[in-house]
């Protein structure tokens, strides 16, 4: 009952990187290798992300657009998610407040595209596209001023927007992201990682140099490690690496951008002997694990994670890192 509840709260799109954030999840959960996002004045006239997914089929598109429809998971096991999206509530909560359309293409079908404004879906109509999806979401909130008026200026909506495709950018390194800057009618490109190739460390060092730097690459230890199913991946900055403020602590847990409080804890232990007070590691760490090993239906926001054995997740992350920290000499 409390899933169902927890479910029933449904997300809401408080500002245009929520929907930036939701629309990327989709495509990656389409199996997008390439995903472009686009938005105007800081994704308040217009966002619009494209993908090269597997597409919706015509017939589904109406049901794509409705409350609590969902394709990826039957209610009936809400502890065993793997795709980002299970709630069914994203492009209809989306719907009721921007203008929205949705054009796309499944394999061996006809492109089709519906729109929906003020929550009323109009028909299903013939498009022209060659592959995957394109969600266009023009004038967001523009039928609730004052949602509007809590908006923050283009430049740091922007910004935010820029922050989700970075992170989610970390967690999906095969993946290609670019966001352009399409605001009045120009064409900028604001961040751009091409899929990365090689093994999972070559691609993370890959990915993580195009959105940390090289610098933080170059001054990381390699952290590989597995307890009781939890599998420990990713890289940590060396002590001489540390910064003045808690930026830079990326995890991700089965692939997904968390902000983990139990998670930030156990870095800081990790590091609690070899840094002066007022230093922060920086540090970007992956835990794969079963589905069935850790709740992501904590928070409608998916950012908190709750693992079956908290202790266990700690003491990996904790001596692992003090584990790659003695072996370099720290
Ligand atoms: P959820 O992601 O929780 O299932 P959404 O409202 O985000 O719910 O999306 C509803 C449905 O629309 C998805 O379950 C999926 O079937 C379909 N969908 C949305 N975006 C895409 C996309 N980019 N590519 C393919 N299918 C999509
Ligand atoms: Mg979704």
């Amino acid at each position: 009952e409390a899933a169902v509840n927890r479910i029933a709260a449904g997300e809401v799109i408080e500002r245009p990187a929520a929907a930036v954030k939701e629309l990327v999840e989709n495509a990656l959960d389409a199996d997008a290798r390439r995903i472009e996002v686009a938005q105007a004045e800081g994704g308040k006239t217009l966002i619009r992300v494209t993908d090269d997914g597997h597409g919706i089929p015509a017939e589904d598109l109406p049901q794509a657009v409705a409350r609590h429809a969902t394709s990826k998971i039957d209610g009936s096991d809400l502890l065993n998610i793997a795709s980002y999206g299970f709630r069914g509530e994203a492009l209809a909560s989306i719907g009721a407040v921007a203008r929205l359309s949705i054009a796309s293409r499944a394999a061996g079908a006809e492109a089709a595209e519906i729109a929906v404004e003020g929550g009323r879906v109009g028909q299903v109509r013939p498009a022209a596209l060659r592959r995957g999806t394109v969600v266009e979401l023009r004038d967001l909130f523009h039928a609730t001023p004052a949602r509007l008026k809590f908006l923050r200026s283009d430049r740091a909506e922007a910004q935010a927007i820029g922050d989700v495709v970075r992170r989610l950018a970390m967690a999906e390194p095969f993946v290609s992201l670019t966001l352009t800057d399409v605001s009045g009618g120009g064409e900028k490109v604001s961040f751009r990682a091409d899929a990365e190739t090689g093994d999972l460390f070559d691609a993370l060092a890959g990915r993580l140099t195009r959105v940390l730097g090289a610098e933080f690459v170059r001054n990381a230890l390699r952290v590989e490690a597995e307890r009781e199913g939890l599998r420990l991946t990713g890289y940590a900055g060396l002590p001489t690496y540390s910064r003045g403020a808690a930026v830079a602590q990326h995890f991700f847990v089965n692939g997904r951008p968390v902000k983990d409080r139990m998670l930030l804890g156990a870095l800081r232990a990790a590091y609690m002997d070899v840094l002066p007070a007022g230093r922060h590691p920086a540090a970007a760490l992956y835990i794969d694990c079963p589905a069935e090993l850790v709740d992501v239906n904590v928070h409608p926001a998916k950012s908190e994670v709750r693992f079956r054995d908290p202790g266990t997740a700690r003491g990996l992350v904790v001596s692992a890192l003090r584990h790659a920290l003695a072996e370099a000499g720290h």
